[in-house]
């Protein structure tokens, strides 16, 4: 059987690259720099132009709806990770040939455990659980010292998946416990630094076996010192036992720090309640930690009765603290609708691509926006294109009105070039992904 990680070879980025059809070559080894900006069509380091980019340029309207979206064709010009230039079609122009495709924004996975994967290596499926979630610590603290061994060459495949899948920015949670102790963030820190060109990433770092239940203080606060931004948790009655000195702890380390916070939430019935209610509470106290702080699944939600959906979600949209969901269906639905109706933050990720937990993700987000749009319905032309911002970590190229907003001129160079004609088709469709750019830079 082949290894998943093969699945995506760097080979089958070539052959699929529309930029590589283009005639120019790929980065080659991500650490080295890309001859691309020596060919002809490039006329300085770290400068590309491109041609018959399709753009989003507004909605057509007809009985009051949103019937279809506009596009047109256009010159654009790329230059020190920057779009410099956006202009009219330019189709003679010595520039790399877009050939029609959607350009969009790169797309980002806002929930993922780069540090701890199987990806790259044998296939595992899940095993039977047992002793809930201090079960799975004890698994752990098993499984660990073995996983650590190679999870900078695995990090860096599961990287490699989430590019070929349109992704070149993340949010990855590492583990931070007295069984890794600060070895899966140095990992994670080496594979990071090896993608840097093609791939950016912010750092959680995530107390798995609990802040107290194992003991893990002092790891974080060395961690919180380090090159990470946000403070991390889980579960803070059903594994330390005592919401409030959990919270406490963890907002004081993101202060004391400058620090967002983003943790893992499963507990749904009263104790995942009162841990919303608490962090809402202290976020309120500490206004700093508004627009930095985040609950990352957050069951609870789906299992509340529709009023008192209602509030919370106002209450975390009053106080800017985001959701961050895999989008689960089956067992529990998410009041995702009800979130975005009071403007919560709402972000997504794959969380588990192959690992112990869950061998379900597939690498793309794009999945996760078209799975959304099935899920609540979002099957219109106007609300399909709304979804890609599920993708995309909130940037869509057409506001509300249908007005263009992205890309501008001084917007970073990350983006997509779809086999799509529009948001809302590359959402329906999960079209596919022929070119990634980093950072003004191609990945493939
Ligand atoms: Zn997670």
């Amino acid at each position: 059987m082949k290894t998943s990680g093969n699945d995506i070879s760097r080979k089958d980025f070539i052959r699929h690259s529309a930029l590589a059809v283009a005639g120019l070559t790929l980065i080659p080894n991500m650490m080295n720099a890309s001859p691309l900006f020596d060919k002809d069509n490039t006329s300085a380091k770290g400068k590309m132009n491109l041609k018959n980019v399709r753009l989003e340029t507004g909605f057509e309207y007809q009985d009051g709806e949103v019937a279809s979206t506009k596009t047109d064709l256009f010159y654009v010009e790329v230059e020190n990770g920057k779009i410099t230039k956006i202009a009219a079609n330019q189709p003679n122009a010595k520039a790399v040939d877009a050939k029609g495709l959607l350009m969009l924004p790169a797309f980002k996975d806002m929930h993922i455990h780069l540090d701890k994967t199987f990806y790259g290596d044998k296939w595992q499926a899940v095993r039977k659980r047992t002793g809930g979630v201090k079960g799975m610590i004890e698994l752990e603290q098993k499984m660990l010292p073995e996983m650590l061994k190679n999870s900078t060459f695995k990090a860096e495949k599961l990287i490699e998946l989430l590019q070929s899948k349109g992704t070149s920015y993340a949010r990855s949670h590492v583990n931070i416990e007295p069984t890794s102790k600060l070895q899966s963030l140095k990992n994670l820190q080496k594979a990071l630094e090896n993608k840097k060109k093609t791939f950016g990433a912010e750092l959680v770092a995530f107390p798995q076996h609990g802040v107290f239940y194992t003991d893990s203080v002092s790891y974080l606060k060395e961690a919180a010192k380090m090159d990470i931004d946000f403070i991390g948790g889980v579960d803070p009655f059903n594994v330390d036992g005592d919401i409030e000195k959990v919270v406490d702890f963890t907002v004081q380390l993101a202060l004391d720090n400058k620090k967002g916070i983003d943790i893992h939430l499963h507990e749904t019935g009263d104790s995942g309640l009162k841990t919303v209610e608490y962090l809402i509470k202290k976020v309120n106290e500490n206004p700093t930690l508004k627009g930095k702080t985040y609950v990352s699944h957050c069951f609870v939600l789906g299992k509340l009765e529709v009023a008192k959906q209602e509030e919370i979600a106002e209450k975390l949209g009053e106080a800017q603290i985001g959701i961050v969901s895999t989008i689960p269906f089956g067992r529990l639905i998410m009041p995702i609708p009800t979130l975005y109706k009071h403007n919560v933050t709402v972000l997504t990720g794959n969380d588990s691509i192959v690992d112990h937990w869950n061998t379900f993700g597939t690498g793309s987000v794009l999945q996760k926006a078209n799975l959304m749009a099935q899920l609540y319905g979002y099957s219109t032309e106007f609300l399909l294109s709304r979804s890609l911002k599920l993708a995309t970590g909130n940037v869509l190229p057409l506001d509300d009105k249908g007005t263009q907003q992205w890309p501008k001129s001084g917007d970073k160079a990350d983006f997509v070039l779809m086999n799509a004609s529009c948001s809302a088709e590359a959402v329906s469709r999960i079209s596919d992904v022929e070119s990634l750019v980093h950072d003004g830079n191609i990945v493939f």
